[in-house]
């Protein structure tokens, strides 16, 4: 059996294989990722992309051509909950920022703005900046057998078309293989949490509601028909193309029976949705899947890390599955790249698990807990498990009724519906991860306190292990964020006026340490400009004081002040961080 030798071997090419193999390319890592498909995702799975995705995709070079081929922007705030496309409209609710209520949250935090983007039309830009950058993709090639020494993992491929066989060995695995997988069942990895808890069916669709949506825009339009109060209602429409192509998803309980799933069952559930026989359906695809709520107990084992599905398993509550799995892959790369390129100790590469972990909990948590609480609206509309569809249109008209028991319900109705912020203005979820491991190092000082629900709410801080935040600065004459003038494979230290002897400490920390450390120092007459204050807000620290941010946006370190021997001190940061 021939056999191939890599650093990385990534398995698996979804979100978050592809961003991994994209990164590592851009850092000039020897990697090879393989993908059982010939070719990236054939359907629209996940859609919503958060500002920290953005982020990475816009480290890449990648954020314009993403926004290129996603959604307009202007077109995915509504959230409306209905009878039907042509009947009654029961609630709506503005999502993920796009409220007048939110919305200036959402612009301060990040460059970036949120995205719909489905994921068959995400996954080509990814391959495409991923091989633009050189990474060698392997499609149809599965891997079938993986084991690992205390030097090398050695994992056999097969060829699917010619069913020719091939040992990789690598120094390192990503196993990016999705949430069946194999690289986390045959090594042994240990997940928490319960699988198999509900089955969900997605239909894409083609079905022209023009007339039913573009007065109200969005994203998903949940369909709530009484006599079918199963979890979330009858059947959500997830915009794919405005507002021609759609994915219609529903969940199901196999207990009560298997739901047809012929290409008849289900046009004739997307018309009664629709609400309006004259519009013509299109039945696309349709598959199935399984709602998780899992968590590997360990992202690490060896020489193997498992990073998006394949690491945490949720429902799409949240819109948190490719997110966090991008956001694995941001972790993690510049790990790797720092340990096979000398620069870093060993010991880094378990920062990822002791980072990532604690997030994905968090996720799979959020997520389910966020499906939970979208029984209160079918209960405010009078839907109850077993009630008939008269029962159901009773209890419904109920609601609108002039009387105190409608002005009750309606109230509730109201409540229920501001609970539904927590899956779709959680920006703190989306933003506001906060690491504390080993590549944190912390500068003595507590974390800030929330000022208001850290779930809801993101804080900017510049506390080590928080994102750096967002400030928009000046740089000849064009505007730059805090973030563009960071990342890309390197560490970076900011300062500001009188803070040169950091500058100049880096200079010389970087040659010591054979590592690239970028240096900015911001403020009046400075290369990068502050010119409305936006960055001394939010810095924390005064114009001496020092930030020394990770290659992946986090801040590593800071110093309030100038130290008495700046050298000295990042030298003792940059020996803790880099495990050296
Ligand atoms: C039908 C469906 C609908 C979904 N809908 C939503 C949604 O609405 N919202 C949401 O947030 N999330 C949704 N998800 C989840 C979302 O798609 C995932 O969270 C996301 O794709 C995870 O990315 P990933 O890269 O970790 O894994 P995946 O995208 O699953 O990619 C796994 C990769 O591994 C490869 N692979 C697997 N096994 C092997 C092997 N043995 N050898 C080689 N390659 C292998 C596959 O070819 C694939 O490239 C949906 C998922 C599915 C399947």
């Amino acid at each position: 059996m021939p056999a191939c030798e890599t650093d990385v071997l990534v398995v698996g090419a979804g979100p978050a294989g592809l961003t991994a193999s994209a990164l590592l390319a851009a850092q000039g890592v020897r990697a090879v990722t393989i993908t059982k498909y010939p070719g990236t995702a054939h359907s629209p799975r996940a859609h919503i992309t958060n500002q920290r995705t953005m982020e990475v995709f816009r480290d890449l070079g990648l954020e314009d051509a993403v926004r290129k081929v996603a959604v307009p922007n202007a077109l995915m705030g509504d959230n409306v909950w209905a009878t039907s496309f042509a009947g009654q409209e029961l609630a709506r609710l503005k999502t993920w920022g796009s409220g007048t209520a939110r919305h200036a949250d959402y612009v301060a935090a990040s460059p970036s703005a949120m995205c719909n983007i489905p994921q068959h039309i995400l996954e080509p830009v990814l391959r495409d900046g991923a091989e633009r950058h050189g990474a060698d993709l392997r499609f149809s090639t599965e891997l079938v057998r993986i084991s690992q020494t205390p030097e090398a993992v050695h994992a056999v491929v097969v060829d699917r078309e010619t069913g020719a066989e091939q040992e990789i060995v690598a120094r390192y695995v990503i196993a990016a293989d999705g949430g069946r997988s194999t690289v986390a069942g045959q090594l042994g990895f240990e997940f928490d949490g319960e699988s198999g808890l509900g089955r969900a069916a997605n239909v894409w669709l083609e079905a022209d509601l023009t007339r039913y949506t573009a007065h109200r825009p969005g994203t998903l339009y949940w369909m709530c028909q009484p006599g079918n109060d199963y979890w979330v209602g009858s059947g959500t429409f997830i915009c794919v193309t405005p507002w021609t192509e759609w994915v219609m998803l529903f969940m199901y309980d196999p207990a009560d029976g298997e739901p047809d799933l012929s290409p008849a069952a289900v046009r004739e559930r997307a018309s009664t949705i629709i609400g309006d026989p004259d519009v013509e359906v299109r039945i696309k695809a349709v598959s199935e899947w399984q709602i998780n709520h899992l968590v590997a107990r360990s992202y690490r084992r060896g020489r193997v890390f498992l990073a998006g599905d394949a690491a945490h398993r949720h429902p799409p509550a949240n819109g948190l599955g490719t997110n966090t799995s991008v956001q694995d892959a941001f972790n993690l790369a510049w790990k790797l790249a720092s340990v096979l390129r000398g620069e870093a100790g060993e010991a880094l590469l378990d920062t990822y698990d002791a980072e990532r972990q604690p997030v994905g909990k968090q996720v799979v948590d959020r997520a389910m807990r966020s499906v939970e609480n979208m029984r209160p609206i079918s209960q405010a509309f009078g839907f109850r498990p077993g009630q008939s569809a008269e029962a159901g249109w009773r209890s419904l008209a109920g609601l609108a009724a002039d009387t105190p028991e409608g002005q009750a319900r309606r109230a509730e109705l109201r409540r229920a519906v501001e609970l539904q912020n927590y899956q779709f203005n959680a920006h703190g979820v989306e933003l506001g991860q906060r690491y504390a491991s080993a590549a944190v190092a912390s500068d003595g000082t507590p974390w800030p306190a929330p000022a208001r629900d850290p779930e809801l709410y993101y804080e900017a801080t510049t506390h080590p292990g928080a994102r750096l935040p967002h400030a928009w600065l000046e740089h000849a004459g064009t505007p730059v964020s805090t973030v563009d003038i960071t990342g890309h494979g390197r560490f970076t230290v900011l300062t500001g006026i009188g803070g040169q002897d950091w500058l100049d400490a880096a200079g010389k920390l970087a040659t010591e340490f054979g590592i690239e450390l970028a240096v900015r120092q911001i403020g009046l007459g400075c290369d990068y400009l502050d010119p409305l204050g936006e960055w001394e807000r939010v810095r924390e620290i005064s114009e001496r004081g020092c930030l020394l941010v990770r290659p992946d946006h986090h801040i590593a370190w800071r110093s309030a002040d100038l130290a008495a021997d700046p050298a000295a001190t990042l030298r003792d940061v940059l020996r803790q961080v880099l495990a050296r």
